[in-house]
């Protein structure tokens, strides 16, 4: 039993705490790919380290714990955790995707699962009647991305998992950009949730990880033949590396929604800028339901500049702020979806989901806020044309 409450507890106890044997109080990096057997079929529990390392077992029972969930997995990336999860599926099975999602979810189904017969489909779940309607008999699943990237979409995550379960599909939520600190999807009642680690649970853009929570002991063992047989594991330093990241998740993630809100308001009352996306914004798409089902909007905005500003020249003029892919560092980056995250997507799917080419996505870090105001406010001044 854990002698701690609350989730800023568990990110620095949860999983496994420090180590037993010295106690050091983190956990060591076994760095071994083997484990020396006393004798055969004798051996500590621990055989080869694509089946099994302690430190990445270390992770993987936190992330579970942090979810709510039955089991964890650490994956190399994000993109290696939604190919395992996607290999739960066979061929003539179908998963819906959520009309916004991270552009290499898309690129997997389209380029790779489809050449094995695992089609997709892509629905507005914003929408539930619409949503409901994709559930054709095939559907084995939904992937579902709320807030979604890159246009901060809300989905009811409790609605589109009752009425998956209603049609037999399981429901997969890929919560990279909120993590456990700000919503749970397993509590909202779906079967898998997925991370991209090398984002806020990393926190600090040097690691590469992916990380998945199963809600059940079924699934769990799925996945652990998964990931064993197909291999694409994290390793021992890059596990240790997510669990530090992640003990300071929950003081990051308070400094990092604070700097959204204000820069998110800035946006908004700013003359130069056409439209901004953020759940956290009273009048934005499902802002209620987002209250509800999350702690607060998250810290991923988008907006358009007017007409009398360039988007280019925007990106270009910004001196503190990075112009590159990722996001959920303590450093604020812009990225453009329509050449970056999102270029995988062809052009008419993307405009017509909204990905329009004038589209900027900022991952607010978190600088001092008035470093950033100066930065956004002196690149939208040289953006104009
Ligand atoms: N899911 C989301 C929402 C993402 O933004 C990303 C990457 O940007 C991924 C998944 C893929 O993760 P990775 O880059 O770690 O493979």
């Amino acid at each position: 039993m854990a002698n701690y409450r609350s989730i800023e507890s568990a990110v620095i106890h949860g999983g496994v705490y420090g180590d037993k044997t010295t106690g050091a109080v983190n956990v060591p990096i076994y760095q071994t790919s083997t484990y020396e057997q006393s004798g055969l079929g004798q051996n500590t529990g621990w055989e080869y380290s694509r089946t099994g390392n302690p430190t990445r077992a270390a992770l993987e029972a936190l992330i579970a714990e942090l979810e709510g969930g039955a089991a964890g997995f650490a994956f190399a990336s994000g993109m290696a955790a939604i190919t395992a999860v996607l290999q739960l599926f066979q061929s003539g099975d179908r998963v819906v995707i959520s009309s916004n999602v991270y552009g290499g979810t898309y690129r997997v189904l389209d380029k790779v699962f489809q050449r094995f017969g695992l089609s997709y489909s892509i629905a507005d779940t914003t929408d539930l009647a619409v949503f409901e309607a994709a559930l054709t008999p095939d559907v084995k699943a939904v992937l579902v991305e709320s807030p979604a990237n890159p246009l901060l979409t809300v989905t009811d995550l409790a609605s589109v998992a009752e009425i998956a379960k209603r049609h037999g599909a399981l429901t997969i939520v890929d919560n990279t950009f909120m993590t456990p600190y700000l919503q749970k999807p397993l509590t909202l009642g779906a079967d898998i949730v997925l991370h991209s680690g090398t984002k806020y649970l990393g926190g600090h853009s040097d690691v590469v990880a992916g990380l998945v929570a199963v809600k059940d002991g079924k699934l769990a063992e799925r996945l652990a033949f998964i990931q064993n047989a197909t291999g694409g594991v994290l390793g021992p330093q890059d596990s240790f590396l997510i669990i530090r990241g992640i003990k300071t998740l929950a003081v990051r993630m308070d400094r990092h929604v604070e700097t959204a809100e204000t820069v998110a308001r800035f946006l908004k009352d700013h003359p130069a800028v056409d439209r901004v996306y953020y759940p956290g914004l009273p009048d934005a798409q499902g802002y209620d339901i987002n209250h509800r089902q999350a702690k607060n909007g998250g810290v991923m905005i988008s907006f358009v500049l007017d007409d009398r500003h360039d988007y280019r020249k925007f990106v270009a003029s910004l001196k503190l702020i990075a112009l590159a892919e990722s996001l959920g560092g303590v450093e604020s980056l812009v990225c453009h979806p329509a050449t970056m995250t999102h270029a995988s997507i062809p052009k008419e799917i993307r405009e017509k989901v909204g990905i329009t080419d004038n589209l900027i996505r900022l991952s607010t870090g978190i600088e001092h806020i008035d470093d950033l105001l100066a930065d956004l406010e002196q690149a939208i001044e040289a953006s104009a044309v």
